[in-house]
């Protein structure tokens, strides 16, 4: 009893179909964009890029006239709640605000160590918001910047060494 001959479902088959493709002339491989998803690290390097645009040079002057062999900057910028180094090697250092503010190496924050030996460390003061923003960043000679904090707290002298190992720290 033939009546009405309705075709079932077919399995897709798959060789059938890429053979059809290739018979078009179109190749896969051809069609594949290849696009590496961007790091942090890339959109921070991005936006170093974009700041020196937007915004003025720090201490353009001191780093060019910087005579020494040792590693030093050679563009400096505050993005965002970051700043943003680099270096003469080619490499970038960013280091939170937060964290440059907490690794302030002034004598009243890191305390100080006399001939002994021992170390003088006065109490810890609490930081507010106002502790880790940057106002400006001094150039000392050639070897380090001086930060000006919007809580008056100027007496830090980041060495570019001190710099170069935040910035490891914190990647
Ligand atoms: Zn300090």
């Amino acid at each position: 009893m033939h009546g009405l001959v309705i075709d079932g479902p077919r399995a897709f088959d798959a060789s059938a179909f890429w053979h059809w493709v290739r018979s078009t002339g179109w190749k896969p491989e051809s069609r594949r964009f290849v696009e590496p998803a961007p790091t942090p690290a890339l959109l921070r390097s991005i936006a170093f890029s974009a700041a020196r645009v937007v915004f003025p040079r720090l201490a353009t002057s001191f780093l060019a006239r910087s005579h020494h062999d040792r590693m030093r900057p050679v563009d400096v910028q505050i993005i965002g709640t970051e700043l943003a180094l680099r270096w003469d090697d080619g490499s970038e250092s960013f280091i939170p605000l937060v964290t440059l503010r907490r690794h302030c190496p002034c004598a009243g924050c890191a305390g100080e160590t006399d001939v002994m030996g021992n170390l003088h460390k006065g109490p810890d003061r609490p930081l507010t918001t106002r502790s880790s923003q940057l106002l400006r960043l001094e150039p000392i000679g050639s070897y380090a910047l001086q930060p000006v904090w919007a809580d008056g707290h100027t007496t830090g002298l980041y060495t570019f060494e001190h710099l170069r190992r935040l910035g490891a720290m914190t990647g």
